[in-house]
């Protein structure tokens, strides 16, 4: 019997499932599990010319609606993903093994805020009145053309509505491509936005590797690029686009310093800290991964979060009570116990979890790493698995240098009672999406997005309009032209 995760069909092109066997199969392997319950095949070509060509065609006649027409359409793809919440956040579990305790309340319903919030917006879309004396000059924000949409595969409902969303309130026509490791909730969301009333082209889901992705980027119809990935894939994604002059957003990897002062509630600080570090089996690019914790209250934070940190439900995903899921697949899971024989190897103390759970499925403990130096290899590298380290520091001049040494610029956090020192670390810590007192909350209406090699532009908010749209200015002269001969 098929499994209910498997889809329709590989693609979603010009408004209608669409498959062609003789692209590679990806299967899909149920991460709590390691049973396949789906395959998928990547693109062919053809397939990844149809979506374009249906991508450019649809564009034009979707940007002349008007925003309150298009935004009329994504509001009505939230609700109807609000309604259907139960099933998609299923499909979301079948998709990354992520328990449903995270699913239900943290992706179907994120993705439906972002077409809430920018089909709110998509009437509100317009350009400026520059008066010059006698003349003037007026503004149109336009939308850029056709975009191309690269997701990671720790969210693939919400990387696809947090791309689409604005793309097509700006009135963008997208082609989306999910990681091949995450291939089932994109075409969801492409289905409920058809459902919705979307004209066909207008979002298109098309499956495969990095050379998919890569076909799509080169492509001289495409006018931008949204990828959320890793930093390695993000400088070779922005090197194809800047051939192209193609706009782009960037949403990569991190290391975040999370910096816990002596006169922070502790636990609260733990509870930021097990958010930034195990929610999604640490699964999160924005993760406050490196924990700097100042000495007067470090064993005391250590005990707490050792305790706290075995209260995890580590389970079936499926069973509400789990708040613990598995690594996405055997891969990534060998990538992190790789990390953790690395902290142990080079002296940082284990404080919990360390290993591999003895259990069926790609199942890691929450492990804390404490005594970790700034130059060990777990503080360094992205791990991207529920691996924490805790740093000790003194001075707050000293953990913000510390906090900064490093080549990613993705968040930041910190804990304490004194809000003027707050804000002046804030201030001074380079990274794009802060948190005080609190760890990982990312509201469509906030701007979303790092510094340094952690990306360029920002999601969601307004900011994002301005990366899915660019100003046509038109001077308009009332009297006569004035020339030299
Ligand atoms: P990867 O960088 O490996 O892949 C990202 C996407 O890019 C995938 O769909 C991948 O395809 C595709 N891709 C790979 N190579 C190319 C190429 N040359 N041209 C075009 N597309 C390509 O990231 P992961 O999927 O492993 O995701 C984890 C990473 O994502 C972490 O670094 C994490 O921090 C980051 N991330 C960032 C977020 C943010 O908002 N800043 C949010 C979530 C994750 P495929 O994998 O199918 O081969």
């Amino acid at each position: 019997m098929t499994h209910p995760a498997q889809p329709k069909a590989s693609h979603f092109i010009n408004g209608a499932y669409v498959e062609d066997t003789s692209g590679t199969p990806i299967p899909v392997v149920y991460a709590a599990s390691g049973e396949q319950i789906a395959v998928v095949h990547a693109a062919t070509p053809a397939i990844v010319e149809q979506a374009l060509a249906s991508g450019k065609a649809a564009q034009k006649a979707w940007a002349r609606m008007t925003g309150t027409e298009r935004g009329r359409i994504l509001r009505r793809a939230a609700d109807i993903i609000r309604a259907r919440n139960h099933e998609l956040s299923v499909l979301e579990t079948y998709d990354t093994g992520k328990p449903l305790q995270e699913t239900l309340v943290a992706d179907a319903t994120s993705g439906a805020d972002a077409l809430e919030y920018f089909g709110g917006l998509a009437g509100s879309l317009t350009g400026e009145h520059i008066p010059l004396g006698e003349d003037w000059v007026y503004t149109i924000r336009e939308a850029l053309g056709l975009c191309v949409g690269i997701g990671a595969w720790n969210y693939p409902t919400q990387i696809a509505c947090w791309k689409g969303a604005p793309a097509l309130a700006c009135g963008n026509t997208m082609v989306f491509k999910p990681s091949e490791a995450t291939p089932l909730c994109a075409l969801k969301v492409a289905e409920i936005l058809h459902e919705a009333g979307l004209p066909a082209g207008v979002f298109n889901v098309v499956q495969g590797m990095g050379e998919v992705g890569g076909a799509l980027v080169t492509d001289p119809r495409v006018d931008k690029v949204s990828l959320t990935g890793s930093a390695p894939t993000g400088k070779k994604v922005y090197a194809a686009a800047a051939e192209g002059m193609k706009h782009v957003t960037m949403e990569l990897g991190g290391k975040s310093p999370m910096i816990i002062f002596d006169d922070a509630d502790i636990e609260n600080a733990v509870g930021g800290a097990i958010n930034g570090n195990f929610y999604s089996s640490g699964q999160v690019c924005s993760n406050g991964t490196r924990v700097f914790v100042q000495k007067g209250i470090k064993e005391k934070f250590l005990a707490r979060l050792a305790e706290r940190t075995g209260n995890a439900v580590i389970g079936d995903p499926m069973d509400e009570a789990t708040s613990f899921g598995p690594m996405v697949n055997e891969n990534q899971m060998n990538i992190v116990l790789g990390y953790i024989e690395k902290g142990k190897a080079e002296g940082a103390r284990l404080i919990c979890g360390g290993a591999r759970c003895d259990m069926p499925g790609w199942y890691l403990q929450p492990t804390v790493f404490a005594d970790v130096t700034d130059g060990m290899t777990i503080a360094r590298e992205e791990i991207f698995g529920p691996v924490m380290s805790v740093l000790d520091f003194e001075t707050e001049e000293e953990v913000v240098a510390r906090a900064n040494d490093t080549e990613f610029g993705l968040s930041a956090g910190v804990f304490t009672k004194d809000f003027t020192r707050a804000h002046r670390v804030i201030g001074n810590l380079e990274a794009g999406s802060c948190f005080i007192n609190s760890y990982n909350d990312a509201p469509v209406e906030a701007p979303f997005g790092g510094v340094k090699a952690s990306g360029v532009g920002r999601e969601n908010s307004k900011e994002a309009i301005k990366h899915y749209s660019q100003v046509k200015s038109v001077y308009v002269r009332m009297g006569d032209v004035e020339a030299a001969f």
